[in-house]
């Protein structure tokens, strides 16, 4: 929404609204202190805090103590920084998981970030910058980003490479951390342990949020979590441990009684079976409602599951509230689209998503309001 415009803030309380609950967040992140005890919590918040705003977000974290947040690009990095030392966090390591792009090292060093070094390549590029610290990402199975097996072992033949680094951290990333029974958990666990032995000693990292629940093992120095601190089940398919941190709620624009054998939305492709009540809600695609929801996801109010009917348009959706009471929902009311009752977990699994996309891709036309 265009700030400081007084015509378009007139429109406030008309468009879908996203309220995003602070303090949820903070026990989210204390419940994972108390599990990963006594491992150091960073924060992960790349992709603007998984849509829930950078600003926010750490500015909360960093307000009960965290000191140790992890971003993707140098960009986000850039922007945390200046986030952080604005409000006297200047302090805060910021991590950047991008590593050392070529061209991006004396951004790193004005900016005061952390590159995790994916290479021998940014190892020798970060040392010609002087000594500064860094961090070293090794992969132990997911090929992804990091150091080969083989290119530790080089460093670990060759220790005068590493002499002019100021070593924070090693690291590795799970590949199936939400799957416990994952038989790759446990090689990569092993792989690290050997692996992290060969560098010099430092702070070891090695769990995202599900990681953090496969028990202490998995935990050494620090651990990683992102989508629990917003809310997210970190064990898909178990109870979630973890407090929402979004409500979503977007205003009916009509209500429509549509009778049997007609067909709603574009292509046609969801036909009434019965005389059929149809909301249709002012929330879409553009928004961040993905289109695969169409004809598959249910909202959940007063506890009856209601059926997205039809294709998910730009700007609209369709729902089938028959089972709702005349009375009870009328123009004009707003829907609870996402929050206790309908989980970001749940909905993201009817439409194929999982529930970091449903975050990342939040929109920018909701009205956002920060508890
Ligand atoms: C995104 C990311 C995390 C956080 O993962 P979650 O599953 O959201 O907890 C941790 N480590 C790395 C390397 C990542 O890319």
């Amino acid at each position: 929404m265009i700030e400081g415009n007084e015509a378009i803030s007139a429109t406030k309380g008309l468009n879908a609204q996203l309220r995003i609950d602070l303090s949820a967040l903070l026990s989210n992140y204390n419940l994972l202190k108390n599990k990963a005890s006594p491992a150091k919590v960073a924060a992960v918040v790349k992709a603007d805090a998984y849509g829930l705003g950078l600003k926010e977000v750490a500015l909360a974290l960093a307000g009960i103590g965290v000191d140790c947040f992890f971003v993707a690009l140098v960009s986000e990095g850039i922007r945390l920084r200046e986030i952080l030392n604005a409000h006297r966090y200047e302090k805060a390591d910021i991590y950047n998981f991008a590593g050392l792009q070529p061209g991006a090292e004396s951004l790193c060093v004005k900016h005061n970030l952390i590159p995790i070094l994916n290479s021998i390549a940014e190892i020798d590029r970060w040392a010609a910058c002087g000594r500064k610290p860094t961090a070293i990402h090794i992969d132990t199975g997911m090929n992804r980003l990091g150091l080969s097996e083989g290119q530790v072992e080089d460093l670990h033949a060759a220790p005068e490479r590493l002499k002019d680094l100021d070593l924070k951290l090693v690291m590795s990333h799970f590949a199936c951390a939400d799957d416990p029974n994952h038989p790759l958990n446990q090689v990569q666990l092993e792989k690290f342990r050997n692996l992290k032995a060969k560098l010099p000693s430092a702070p070891v990292s090695l769990s995202n949020s599900a990681g953090i629940f496969l028990g202490p093992e998995t935990h050494f120095d620090m651990v990683r979590p992102g989508i629990a601190l917003y809310g997210g089940n970190p064990q898909p398919g178990t109870p979630n441990p973890m407090t929402p941190v979004i409500t979503l709620s977007a205003p009916i624009l009509q209500i429509r009684e549509v009778p049997a054998g007609q067909t709603i939305g574009y292509g046609a492709t969801y036909r009434t079976k019965a005389n059929s009540r149809i909301a249709v809600l002012s929330l879409g695609y553009a928004d961040g409602f993905l289109r695969s929801f169409g004809n598959n996801a249910k909202i959940v109010m007063d506890d009856t599951p209601l059926a997205v009917v039809g294709r998910v348009s730009m700007d609209l959706i369709a729902l089938d509230v028959t089972a709702i009471a005349k009375d009870r929902i009328k123009v004009g009311d707003k829907i609870e689209i996402l929050g206790a009752s309908t989980t970001i977990d749940d909905l993201a699994l009817s439409g194929g998503a999982i529930p970091y996309e449903i975050l990342t891709l939040l929109g920018q036309r909701y009205e956002r309001q920060y508890v």
